[in-house]
Order: structure tokens, then C-alpha cells, then sequence
């Protein structure tokens, strides 16, 4: 990649009160812009003040939803210093996302040093208070003004940042989640394992519904069969079930979540014996039935690991462990967190440090 631009702002927004973050609504000064023209590639990497930029009404992104998008985020160390946690993984991911959706591929080595060189430039809105970070989003637009359906000529790749508060200001509760049998997220062939715009709005009307009978989740079963579980919300799953840990296969509808694979290699590392296959609702819910059913647990970068307490299929309704989170899932959080903030050791070379 050329050399990165970088053109300061000059009215620094003031930093925010680390108790009031929330996610997604404040962000950094600066953002990160890489323009894609066909015949000439990526070109002009810039870092300039964080702003609205001007699309024309027709741009392809606004009518076919070619775009991508990734999540990570960069935490404060004890001893005052700023990591990423895997950061070519997404990279590499949105790599694979966009193959999908016919959109150039934006090189590993220059979405990390793009997502480096943002976070060094805006280093001091990494907040410090216990359990917040700074999420970073990465994503790609599709420019061209035209309706034509095809693949756009010209790309924006633009990363943007901002504090986040800690997921659990009042501690780990469990959360309620419904498992969907009418709408579906995604299915093999489709976009279910790349992380675009167009999954997220086809995945709005069960998260709603989920919401207006009081449950905080959608567990998402597979769009062909609607008897597979794949994901819950847009987090990946995970049961433990008489002692093994076990996961929904990555069929091609299911997103390949880091923190899911994170937790994975943490749990064979631990000795668990840990099965990626299908997984039927009806299994989990006669396991549970069963006494069998002993943890369960949501995996992303947004909550790192969300408890499971409780779900509803139909007219059916389990509790799990009593509500409350288990041991294993509790050891994920604590470890994965712990390498994330720089408190516990990092083995596998996961951390990056600025
Ligand atoms: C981003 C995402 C996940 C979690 O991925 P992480 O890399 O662990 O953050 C899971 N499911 C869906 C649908 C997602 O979009």
C-alpha cells in the first residue's frame, strides 16, 4: 500500500464518561479511507477527520447491498499500552466476504496497518475503565452511481472506531433466547458465512418478535430444514451436553466466528472433547429434558461470551443451569477477556500490540 495520509482535525471532540459509553453511538476524531477504481486498484489511503462523506443517491450500496463489514476491537493494557486481538483473522475474513459478494479484495497486510495506523492516530479514545474498548469498524461500499445489477467498478474501504462501554456493567446475567422457526438468516449457497449488510436486515423482523415476548435473542435454525440450530443472534453457539462441548458445524450458513474459534482451541487445549457437527433443536431440547443439557453460551467480539438461561422453542421452555452462568463458560469469559485486556498470559500469540 502507498504511504498513509494523515490530515489531523482540528477541533478534537471532548473523550466521553467512561460509565455512559453504550455501543455504537460515539465515535473516535479520525477515520481511515481507501478508494477502489477499476483499472487503477486501492488507492490513496488517508486517515482524515471523522465525518459524513457525500454518495451519489444512485450509488450501487444504497439499491443491491454490496458491502461487507467487520468487527474487532482495541483494548487497554494494565500498563497503559493499546492490542488488537487477531487482527488478520479479520482481515482474512473480509477477504472471504468479499469474494461472495464480488467486491475486490482488500489486502491482510493493508487492513491491519490501515486498522493500526487509525487506532495509534486516535489512541487516546482506547478507554481505560474497567471493560470497555474501542470497537473498530472496517467496512466496503459500493460506489458506482448506477442501477444496473452488477459489480461496481468503484469501491470506498473506510474504517471508523469508537469507545464502547463494558458489556456487562452489572455483571454476567444469562440471557432468554428463542429459537426462530419461520424467518430464516441464511442459507448454504447464500451469504450465511460472510459478514455483509444484506444478513443483518433479513435478520431484523425475528430479533424484534424475539424481543416483544421477552427474549433478549433469536437461536437461528438452518434455512433449509429449519431443524438445524446455527447461531444465536449474531453470535455463534455453544452447548455442553453431558461433558462435551459441542458446536454447529460451519456449513456455509453459519458465520466463522474468532471468538468462536478462540474458544475452541481454549477448550482442547483444557481437554474437553469438543464436536463441530449438526446440532437438531429437538437433540438440545431432549437433552435438556434429559438433565443433560449443562451449559450453553453465545461467542462474538461484541460480548466475548453471553450465558444462556433460558429458551423457548414453540411451546416448549428450558432453564439452564439453573439460570445462572457455569463453570465452563465462566472460565471462557475470564480467560478470553483476560488475554484480550493483557491480564493473562496470551499462548498462542493471538495479541498485537501497537
Ligand atoms: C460477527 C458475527 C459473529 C461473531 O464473530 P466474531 O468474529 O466472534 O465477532 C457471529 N455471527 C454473526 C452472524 C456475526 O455477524
Amino acid at each position: 500500500m502507498e504511504e498513509i495520509k494523515i490530515q489531523r482535525t482540528e477541533h478534537p471532540a471532548p473523550k466521553p464518561d467512561p460509565n455512559t459509553l453504550g455501543f455504537g453511538r460515539i465515535f473516535s476524531d479520525h477515520m481511515f479511507l481507501l478508494n477502489y477504481d477499476k483499472g487503477q486498484g486501492w488507492h490513496d489511503p488517508r486517515i482524515v477527520p471523522y465525518g459524513p462523506f457525500a454518495l451519489d443517491p444512485s450509488a450501487m450500496v444504497f439499491h443491491y447491498a454490496q458491502e461487507v463489514f467487520e468487527g474487532l476491537k482495541a483494548y487497554r493494557r494494565p500498563d497503559g499500552g493499546v492490542q488488537l486481538f487477531r487482527p488478520a483473522d479479520n482481515a482474512r475474513r473480509m477477504i472471504d466476504s468479499c469474494e461472495r459478494l464480488c467486491i475486490p479484495p482488500v489486502p491482510e497486510e493493508t487492513f491491519v496497518e490501515a486498522v493500526k495506523t487509525l487506532v495509534s492516530v486516535d489512541a487516546d479514545w482506547v478507554p481505560d475503565a474497567p471493560g470497555t474498548s474501542l470497537y473498530i469498524r472496517p467496512f466496503v461500499i459500493a460506489t458506482d452511481p448506477n442501477l444496473g445489477v452488477h459489480a461496481s467498478h468503484s469501491y470506498l474501504f473506510c474504517i471508523i472506531t469508537g469507545p464502547v462501554g463494558a458489556y456487562y456493567a452489572e455483571g454476567i446475567n444469562p440471557v432468554k433466547i428463542y429459537v426462530e422457526s419461520e424467518d430464516v438468516r441464511a442459507v448454504r449457497g447464500g451469504t450465511g458465512y460472510t459478514k455483509c449488510g444484506g444478513n443483518y436486515a433479513a435478520s431484523i423482523r425475528a430479533g424484534e418478535r424475539a424481543e416483544e415476548q421477552g427474549y433478549a435473542q433469536v437461536l437461528w435454525l438452518d434455512g433449509v430444514h429449519r431443524k438445524y440450530i446455527e447461531e444465536v443472534g449474531s453470535m455463534n453457539v455453544m452447548f455442553k451436553v453431558d461433558g462435551k462441548i459441542i458446536t454447529p458445524a460451519l456449513t456455509g450458513s453459519v458465520l466463522p466466528g474468532i471468538t468462536r474459534r478462540s474458544c475452541l482451541e481454549l477448550l482442547r487445549d483444557w481437554g474437553y472433547e469438543v464436536e463441530e457437527r449438526l446440532i437438531t433443536a429437538q437433540e438440545l431440547f431432549d437433552a435438556a429434558q434429559a438433565g443433560k443439557l449443562e451449559e450453553a453460551w453465545g461467542t462474538g467480539t461484541a460480548a466475548v461470551i453471553s450465558p444462556i438461561g433460558e429458551m423457548g422453542w414453540e411451546d416448549k421452555h428450558v432453564v439452564v443451569n439453573g439460570g445462572v452462568i457455569g463453570p465452563v463458560t465462566q472460565k471462557l469469559y475470564d480467560t478470553l477477556t483476560g488475554i484480550q485486556w493483557g491480564t493473562v498470559a496470551d499462548p498462542h500469540d493471538w495479541v498485537v500490540r501497537l
